[in-house]
């Protein structure tokens, strides 16, 4: 009986909003992005050794997907796009060091955090929200880039 009492008195509305909220945090860190350069860059030049897929670019520079990559010639993209690997294309910025966001997959692969961000002295390698991506995307990307 005491067993049935302590059931009926639970606080079951409480228990079933912790579990749908845990069932979102859980989904919610899934959903991971590509990271994106801001304005508070000093140009120190210290993150593009670090990253593994030669996404970083000096300022005013052109940048190619083939940079670096396996990729060369009409190729497509994950996303669908048909691109030409060995193209030139304009900078991103010309003022700040700046990541080409389709070569980017947050080190996934390689790392177990961005190597930019860790290594940037004015922490201004941030996760860039007008582009998020699954760790599956990431990792997909990443295969495309190198050939896997
Ligand atoms: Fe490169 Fe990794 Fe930074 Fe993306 S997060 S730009 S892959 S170092
Ligand atoms: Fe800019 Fe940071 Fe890269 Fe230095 S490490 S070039 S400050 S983004």
């Amino acid at each position: 009986m005491e067993l049935f009492r302590i059931i009926l008195n639970f606080n079951w509305d409480n228990y079933l909003l912790d579990f749908i909220s845990l069932t979102l945090w859980h989904n919610f860190k899934k959903i991971i992005m590509a990271i994106i350069i801001t304005d508070e860059c000093i140009n120190c030049d210290a993150c593009v050794a670090e990253c593994p897929n030669n996404a970083i670019y000096e300022p005013d520079s052109e940048w190619s997907y083939s940079d670096e990559t396996s990729l060369s010639g009409d190729v497509t993209t994950p996303d669908g796009r048909d691109v030409d690997a060995d193209a030139e294309n304009e900078a991103v910025s010309d003022e700040f060091y700046f990541i080409v966001t389709d070569k980017c997959t947050e080190c996934k692969g390689f790392h177990d955090e961005p190597q930019c961000a860790s290594v940037c002295p004015v922490d201004c390698c941030v996760l860039d929200e007008d582009h998020e991506e699954s760790e599956e995307q990431l990792l997909a990307k990443k295969a495309w880039l190198h050939g896997e």
